[in-house]
């Protein structure tokens, strides 16, 4: 549920490979700024971590964007002046946001990019303007559900709708990063 009557732009984008979805996250990254949330929603293996990869790339940070598989966040330090890249796996964060603030993450969350795995639903408190990503995978089910995991990590056809919630993404032309 996003808040009714709130400013909204919308656009859809084809992403036919791992690598075409790991530069979108840098051509994303080159609107992003500190104070920004980015929800990342899709299915295990859908590329949530392929396009924050990308964002950690444009964003020039420190450190590889990994799934954190025992963390819930990491921090990645911008090499140059820009914004640290806050990198949240939320699949675990049961409680949302309290238990965000409670992760100590010693950063401002303000003067960061904050990139959210899992968080519909959990974070959209943090505030009232967020560019929510969802990804949807087109093809693929079937070596999935077959738990082939070679075939699955192929490249195939992803779809990306950005949800630009606020003011904040009301001007953004989301349709140049397609
Ligand atoms: P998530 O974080 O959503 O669980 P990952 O980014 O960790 O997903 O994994 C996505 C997997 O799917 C990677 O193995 C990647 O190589 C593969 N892949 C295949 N096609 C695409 C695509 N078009 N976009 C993103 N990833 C893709
Ligand atoms: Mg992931």
């Amino acid at each position: 549920g996003d808040s009714p009557g709130g400013v909204r732009n919308e656009r859809t984008v084809t992403v036919p490979t791992a690598e075409a979805m790991r530069e979108l996250g840098v051509r994303l990254a080159g609107r992003l700024r500190a104070g920004d949330l980015v929800l990342l929603t899709g299915e295990l293996g859908a590329g949530k971590t392929t396009l924050t990869r990308g964002l950690g790339e444009g964003l020039g940070v420190r450190g590889a964007v990994t799934s954190p598989t025992f963390v819930i966040a990491r921090v990645h330090p911008s090499l140059t002046d820009g914004p640290p890249l806050v990198h949240v796996d939320a699949y675990r964060l049961g409680g949302g946001l309290e238990e965000m603030e409670d992760l100590d993450l010693d950063v401002s969350l303000p003067e960061s990019v904050v990139v959210v795995e899992w968080g519909e639903g959990r974070v959209e408190e943090l505030t009232e303007e967020r560019l929510h990503i969802v990804i949807a995978r087109s093809t693929g089910e079937s070596a999935q559900a077959a738990g082939d995991a070679e075939q699955a990590a192929a490249d195939d056809v992803r779809t990306v709708t950005f949800h630009g919630v606020g003011e904040r993404w009301a001007r953004e032309d989301l349709a140049a990063l397609g």
